[in-house]
């Protein structure tokens, strides 16, 4: 089964689908939509962890398989 993983962007709320979410397992990201950086919030390790649909530790589970 393929799961999709996308983020929200939290400035224009548009939704940006990722095709290598690994990529995103960082502090900062640039929206694709508004072109914005936006950054994770302080208590999450990451921008996925803050406005992914999955964190980042499941993300990696499923890389792995
Ligand atoms: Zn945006
Ligand atoms: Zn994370």
């Amino acid at each position: 089964m393929e799961s999709l993983q996308f983020l929200t962007c939290p400035l224009c709320h548009s939704i940006e689908t990722l095709s290598s979410p690994s990529e995103v397992i960082t502090q900062f990201h640039r929206c694709v939509h508004c072109k914005k950086p936006y950054k994770a919030s302080k208590n999450d390790c990451c921008i996925l962890c803050s406005y992914g649909n999955l964190p980042c530790n499941q993300i990696e589970q499923n890389l792995a398989l």
